[in-house]
Parts: structure tokens; sequence; C-alpha cells
């Protein structure tokens, strides 16, 4: 049976779905992708020139980079700082916003994030040639809901008379396995089998498990269990319940569909790793436009498991990635509290590991993106 998508409710920021004929594998791994692996444009460097008010540095650079910017198409129309030819940041791989508020009255005034402006880029027609700034909408880089007079702005800080605050950001893209703040999605709900027949979950409860954990809406959907009713342990689950809501960044369709589209990568690109360790390929090297056919599957007999045992022979193993040089493992941004590295304090090493060309492996989410298309 063919997999079967049922819209439930659909908004702009938010798509409450049904899946099925799906595995439980596939529908988690949906799950996952929207919410860590689609690429969104946030706040990552913050160059602060006065800050009089009550917080810190630190705190401020933080908030900056949780505001969600609108990064619609962003995987066309920007570039990773990493995979770009620039020494520092440029107009491809880089926004940048400033902030320059002063409290004047009596009264606390509210810095907002209606107070970030985009500024054109300082290397602006300096850099090689792209495509990339075509793709992007008026809006691209600007605070979620600025235009927008029904949307409340985002809470910086507030300030009092004589104080203020003046800096710059630069906004970079990035995905959410290197740091939450690149997520599109401030929630994904995701539900099978309300009845628990599967027997998945386990419940806690005081004296009447059914009155203490009440059925919610998904179990309409499904036919309560008899009360003399068998456990059928070869049962799988085939329906899932999703509840798709973003922070405004990429809207809820461009969510579900690229989430889907980069699956869709992810297992190509492993196929094509699989079929490369049944060729007796040791090199990871970036496949040409004429390689990307993933029509033959790798074959279970012994050539293919016998390369995967031998550690130096499979793909994986000699990613350029590992060994000491894997941008994930090193980083800075992902360790302690420092969310949003500032011009002062950011350590230089983290800068480095992002954009040296030797990351570029499977460490790299980029670099899986590149050329693999499908
Ligand atoms: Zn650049």
């Amino acid at each position: 049976m063919d997999p079967i998508v049922r819209i439930r409710e659909y908004q702009r920021d938010r798509v409450n779905f049904v899946l099925e004929n799906v595995d439980l594998a596939f529908a988690n791994s949906l799950r996952r992708v929207m919410m860590a692996d689609l690429p969104t444009v946030a706040i990552d460097l913050v160059e602060i020139e006065t800050n009089t008010t009550v917080l810190p540095d630190e705190f401020i650079s933080h908030r900056l980079g949780m505001i969600p910017l609108v990064s619609t198409n962003c995987d066309a129309a920007m570039r990773y700082t990493r995979d770009c030819n620039c020494l520092e940041n440029c107009a491809f791989c880089s926004i940048v916003l400033t902030l320059n508020v002063t409290c004047t009255d009596a009264v606390t005034m509210d810095v907002t994030s209606n107070h970030l402006e985009i500024q054109p880029h300082p290397n602006e027609g300096t850099e090689e040639a792209g495509e990339e700034q075509v793709r992007r909408s008026d809006t691209f880089g600007m605070p979620v809901g600025k235009k927008e007079a029904d949307v409340d702005p985002i809470l910086i800080c507030k300030i009092r008379k004589g104080q203020e605050l003046k800096l710059r950001c630069v906004a970079k893209k990035g995905i959410a396995k290197e740091h939450a703040k690149w997520s599109p999605c401030s929630a994904v709900a995701f539900e099978y089998d309300p009845h628990n027949k599967l027997r998945h979950t386990s419940y806690w409860y005081e004296t009447d498990e059914k009155a203490e954990w009440p059925l919610g809406q998904n179990a309409r959907e499904e036919e309560p269990p008899r009360e003399d009713e068998p456990f059928d342990f070869n049962a799988k689950p085939n329906k899932f319940y999703f509840d798709v809501e973003t922070d405004g960044s990429l809207g809820a369709q461009e969510v579900v569909m690229k989430g889907i589209a980069e699956l869709q990568k992810k297992l190509a690109s492993l196929v094509l790793a699989l079929r490369r360790v049944r060729n007796g390929e040791n090199e990871m090297d970036v496949p040409t436009s004429g390689d990307q056919t993933f029509g033959d599957q790798p074959v279970a007999g012994s050539g293919g498991e016998a390369t995967w045992g031998s550690g130096p022979a499979s793909s994986w193993g000699s990613s350029p990635g590992s060994g000491g040089g894997s941008s994930w493992g090193n980083n800075n941004y992902g360790s302690g509290g420092n969310t949003t590295g500032t011009w002062g304090s950011s350590p230089q090493g983290s800068a480095n590991a992002w954009s040296s060309p030797s990351n570029a492996g499977w460490g790299s989410p980029s670099a899986q993106a590149n050329g693999w298309n499908v």
C-alpha cells in the first residue's frame, strides 16, 4: 500500500497531518529531519559597541541568536560560510543586521527584534559571482513578523533613560544539529497507537490508569481495543499523527516538503556509499554529475558485507571528517553556554574549524548536500 498523507489542519506556521502506510522508523526519521536538518538563517556573531543596559553582552548575544529570521528557500539562497570562498564572511554566506537604540524618555523602553535593521554587506560586489542572492525574497534575513502589524515583536531587553544598546550582528546559515537556534520548528508533536495496543508505553498511575491518562484527539481515529482482546505481538504501527509548528523562519509546508527531500537525499547518499564499498573504492570523493543513479541496490551477499567489516575499506571509515579533524567533534559552538560567539570572546579556533576545507567530509552537513541531487 502506498503512503497516505491526510492534512487535518493547515495554517501558515502550523500543520497537523496523519501519515499512513509507512513504518515507524521512517515516520520518526521525518520528525527528526524536520527538527534538526533543515537550514535556516540565525544570528551567529555579535559585535557589541555599546551596552549600558542591565544585561551582560553574552546574555544579549544569546537572545539575539534565538530570534527567528525569515529563511524561505534558505538552502538555495545562501551558502554555508565553511563552503564559501570568502575569507571571513561575504554577501553570499552572511547577512549583516544592526541595532542602535537609546532611551531618552523617562519611561522604560522595550528593545525588540523590530529594532534590528538589515544592512548592505560591506564586501558587497567584491566577491565572486553567485546566484544565491537573486533567490532571496525581500524579507530574507529579517526578524520574523517585522513587516506585519499583527505580529508582536520579540523582546530583547528593557532599557531606561540614558541607557543605550548599539551592536552589529552577522547572521549565518546553519542547521539545528549544530545549534538549536537554527531549527525551523518550535515544536513537532508526534504520536502513534493512541490506545497503546502495541504496549510501547507503560503508563505510571496511582489508582486508575484510564482516568489518569485520558485519551487524546488522535484516539478517535482508531478502533479502541476490546476488553478481551488478546495482545497481538506481530502488530506494527501504521498511522502516525504529526503536528508541526514552526517559529516562522520557514513556513509549515516548506518544513514538511524540505524534510522529505532531505531524508531522500540522506538515503541516496547512503545507497551511493554502499555501492562504492561494493565496488571496492576506498576514497569517498565527491561524485560527479554523471554518477547519480541509484537504481541498483548493493548486493546483500559476501561482497558488500565483507567490506563493511574491514574498517579502512569502508567509505565511512575513510571520511575526511574523522581523525581529529571532525567539525562536529571539536567545534566550540556546541560546548558550554557560549551559544553565540562575540567578536571579542569567541575562540579563533572555532571559526577556523568551520571554514577549513579539510573538514568538508561526512562531518559537514553541506558536504553531504553537495552534488547529491536527487
Ligand atoms: Zn562568504
